[in-house]
This record gives structure tokens, sequence and C-alpha cells, in this order.
């Protein structure tokens, strides 16, 4: 008979063969094949747990692509690049994709699976984590070891750190809070491999999607954000604010309040906050916002903030590093003009 010493021993061993520690990223494709920006925040977190690499990739087509992107990201140790396509993967739906990302798992037993904290990962991962009958780690903004992070919780005026005792650590990642992985650095020869991927998803159909065309930079990616609220008063008026984007072309974008968005004056995608996009430009201007904690959940990592309020009062100027209390419809037109004349 073991003694219960042995016993525990022989365990922590069989686990550890049978599970070297490796991470899959989810790598996020986007409109053309192309690779969301998001993945190379994720891939930076992904790093910080020092240990091999795989990227998943699953697509319609051109994963090949989007593939070879993902390759020059070389300083973060990728190994082998897996590539999902498949027609049936239309819309990536969670029902059709979650099936074969836990038969990539059983395969591959890998100890983290990390996506980024868009829409995608934010469907797939938790689902699959309650396969694994495991806990999803949403959100995460540091990573402290292979099974300790931060995350912010209560609209983001607190900061959790968590320790995770699960065998597969399931987690979504704050893109604003990593830098994007560079280019370079390493030997570039991850391998690309093609895995069985037909999705066979009763459950739910992609029907369609209306995406709004824009010029201007993702607002996850933009430098630059003019953010308008109620006080904009229409849609009409939210011309003011592209007007201002306009002047920063390819580096700016405009944002919103949930009060703006509810009130129809600008699409949904535009909200930032708690229950919209998290975002941390170069430069915030929030304007005619009054500064709901539900919206500075969402903007408060900006590098510099700038309100635009008549109310001097307003709680956004307390997170503001420059305030002008003044009436937007005045302000805003001056703005404009002294910016055109630089
Ligand atoms: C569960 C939950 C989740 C939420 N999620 C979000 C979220 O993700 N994002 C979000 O933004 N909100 C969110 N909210 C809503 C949030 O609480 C606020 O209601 C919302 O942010 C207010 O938007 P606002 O600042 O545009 O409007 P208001 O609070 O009405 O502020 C308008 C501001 O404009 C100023 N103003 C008025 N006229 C002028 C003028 N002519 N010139 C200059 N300034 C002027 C006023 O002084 C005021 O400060 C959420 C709420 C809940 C309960």
């Amino acid at each position: 008979m073991y003694s219960r010493q042995i016993l525990s021993r022989l365990t922590t061993s069989t686990i550890r063969s049978r599970c070297f520690a490796s991470t899959l990223v989810l790598a996020e494709q986007i409109e053309g094949g192309k690779l969301a920006p998001v993945t190379l925040n994720t891939l930076t977190a992904a790093a910080q747990l020092k240990q091999d690499i795989d990227c998943v990739i699953f697509g319609t087509e051109k994963t090949n692509e989007t593939a070879n992107e993902l390759k020059k990201f070389t300083n973060c140790n990728i190994k082998k690049i897996l590539l999902a396509e498949n027609a049936g993967f239309k819309g990536l739906l969670s029902e059709s994709v979650t099936p074969i990302l836990l038969d990539i798992q059983k395969k591959n037993n890998y100890t983290h699976i990390l996506g980024g904290s868009s829409t995608f990962a934010k469907g797939v991962l938790p689902r699959l984590a309650a396969l694994l009958d495991v806990q999803p780690i949403s959100d995460i903004t540091a990573v402290i070891d292979k099974s300790q992070y931060s995350r912010f919780i209560y609209a983001g005026n607190a900061i959790l750190k968590l320790k995770s005792n699960d065998p597969v650590q399931i987690i979504t990642v704050r893109g604003t809070a990593f830098e994007a992985a560079k280019q370079g650095g390493g030997s570039g020869e991850a391998q690309i491999e093609k895995v069985n991927s037909t999705p066979n998803n009763d459950l739910s159909e992609f029907v369609s999607r209306q995406v709004q065309q824009s010029e201007r930079p993702e607002l996850a990616s933009a430098r630059i954000i003019f953010s308008g609220g109620r006080a904009l008063k229409s849609k009409e008026n939210f011309k003011l604010l592209y007007d201002l984007a306009d002047l920063f072309p390819g580096q700016a974008t405009v944002g919103a309040s949930r009060a703006a968005v509810d009130a129809g004056y600008c699409a949904n995608d535009l909200q930032i906050g708690q229950t919209g996009k998290i975002v941390a430009p170069d430069l915030y201007v929030a304007i005619g916002i009054s500064g709901a904690i539900q919206h500075i959940a969402g903007m408060k990592d900006s590098k510099v903030i700038v309100a635009i309020n008549k109310d001097a009062d307003s709680p956004i100027f307390a997170i503001a590093d420059y305030g002008l209390t003044g009436d937007l419809f005045k302000v805003l037109p001056e703005l404009t003009e002294k910016l055109k004349k630089k």
C-alpha cells in the first residue's frame, strides 16, 4: 500500500507529465482575413505566463493569411498556429466554435486558454469553462503569476487579486491593460497546422450582421476619442464631434455615453463604459458627459482626459486632467476652427 505522501507525489507528477504547461491563445480574425488588434494585447498577457504559446484561429476563409500575419509577432514564443477553417463558422457563433475548441483542449491539455475581452471570446470562453468544469476568469488587467491575476470589480472601483486552483485556467484579457505584442525578436518559426473543424451546431444560426461603415479607426485602437453625451441633444449635433475627429485622420474617432446611445444620437457600438467598450486612448475628450461611474469604468485609463461641460460641479471634472467649463455648442465650433488653423 502506498503512503498518502507517495500517492500525492505520484498524482502530482502524473498530472505534470500529462499536462505540460502551455498556453492557447484564441486569436481573432476580422474583416478580410486580418488579425484583430486585441489579439496582440492578449499575446502580451499570454507571454507573461512564460510558457509555450499555441494560437488557434477560427474563420470561414483566409485563416492562413491571418496566421502568416500572426507569425510576425515572434517576441511571444508562438510554437504552433492551429487553423480551424470552415464555411460553417459564419458569424463565429459560440455554439459552433466551442465544441471544436473543447476538442482541441482535450487533445493538447493546455494549462491556460486566453482570449481578448471581445464579444467573440466573451461568448466562447465561459462556455468552454463550463464544459471543462472550471471557473472562467474574466477581463484580467494583470498577470501576477501562473495562477494569480488582477481584475476590476464594481465598475472599476476596486481591484481584485484572485488565485485560481483550477487545472485549466480560462481567461479573457482586457486589451487596454496590456501593450500590443511587437514584431520581430524571435525565431518566427511558428508551425501552421490545420485542425479538423466541422461545426455541428443545430442550436443557433447566423442570419445577418449590420456593420457601421467608417473610415475612422476602431474605438479600441484610436489614439484620440471625442466622446459625446446626452447634452449633444440630437443625432445631427453629433456632427460637431465627427468634424473634430476628421481633423486627425486615422487617429481619432467618436465615442458616446449610454444616455446618448439610448436617445438614438448614435449607434450602440460607440458606447463607452461598463456595458459598452473599454478604451484607453492617448486623449479622451468627454463632451457634455456628466461622468457617471458606469461611464468612467470604460475610459478612466485614458492617458489624458479632457472634459467640456457647462456644470463646474460635474463629476467628470474629478478625473479630468484638463477641464473647460462652458457650453459645448460654443466651445466645439471654436475648437474646430482653431485646430483647422494649426
Ligand atoms: C447597469 C448600468 C450600466 C450602465 N452602463 C453605462 C455605460 O456603459 N456607459 C455610460 O456612459 N453609461 C452607462 N450607464 C448610465 C450612466 O449611469 C449614466 O446615466 C450615463 O452615463 C449618463 O450619460 P451622460 O453623461 O451623457 O448624461 P447626463 O448624466 O445627463 O449628463 C449630461 C451632462 O452634460 C452637461 N451639459 C448639458 N448641456 C451642456 C452644454 N450645452 N454644454 C456642455 N455641457 C452640457 C451636463 O452638465 C451634464 O453633466 C449605465 C447605468 C447602469 C445603471
